[in-house]
């Protein structure tokens, strides 16, 4: 008798295009927080990562002098000497190097903790922490935003994302995610503006937390 392999690791993750724009320091600080989230969990985006870091090692040394000027080519290498993101322990979900502050609790089991600094303009970065079997409002999104579970699991539509798993969505989204019920669910969140409220409660929270 044979029995089906164990699956290790997320089953979610980044586009090839979200890695290239993390591995050129194209994306935004809020943004690349939670692709940094996600290759602490992933041990395949983590071999594509230094793949690309290899491919633009070599296209930087193949150039010949004076193709690049000296601002951009300080970018560059500056992209390339990136740490590599702190491995997490099997199991652990952690909030990688992000200070968050405190916890702002909006009910029982609910919570979030936004990032002292998001970076540039109005993106913003949070830890949302959500109980077993919490249903979220309705609700839609006014721009880009990312998503790294850290923490459990929660259902969005016919899919679930786990520990680890990496979401991107974006304004065309309007969705109303469930936490599964066998634990509270952690996630590490992105986003380009607050979310589309379509709820009076919606807006009380949103007035409460800013996102
Ligand atoms: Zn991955």
């Amino acid at each position: 008798m044979t029995t089906s392999p164990a699956k290790y690791g997320p089953t979610k993750h980044p586009t090839d295009a979200v890695l290239t724009d993390y591995v050129s320091g194209s994306l935004r600080q809020a943004f690349s927080a939670v692709v940094a989230a996600h290759l602490e969990h992933c041990a395949d985006c983590r071999v594509a990562v230094s793949g690309l870091e290899a491919i633009g090692g070599a296209l930087i040394e193949s150039l010949p002098a004076g193709d690049m000027d000296a601002e951009r080519l300080i970018e560059a290498m500056a992209a390339l000497d990136k740490p590599e993101p702190k491995r997490a322990q099997e199991g652990k979900p952690t909030e990688g190097r992000v200070p968050f502050g405190g916890e702002l609790w909006l009910s029982p089991g609910m919570g979030i903790r936004r990032a002292r600094r998001a970076g540039k303009g109005k993106d913003l970065l949070y830890l949302l922490r959500l109980p077993a079997g919490q249903i979220t409002l309705p609700h839609g999104h006014n721009g880009v935003e990312f998503t790294t579970v850290l923490k459990g699991a929660y259902k969005d539509g016919d899919q679930i994302f786990a520990a680890g798993d990496f979401c991107e969505l974006d304004a065309s989204c309007d969705h109303q995610p469930q936490v599964q019920t066998d634990g509270e669910c952690v996630c590490m969140i992105a986003s380009e503006r607050p979310m589309r409220t379509t709820t009076r409660i919606g807006r009380i929270v949103q007035a409460l937390t800013g996102v």
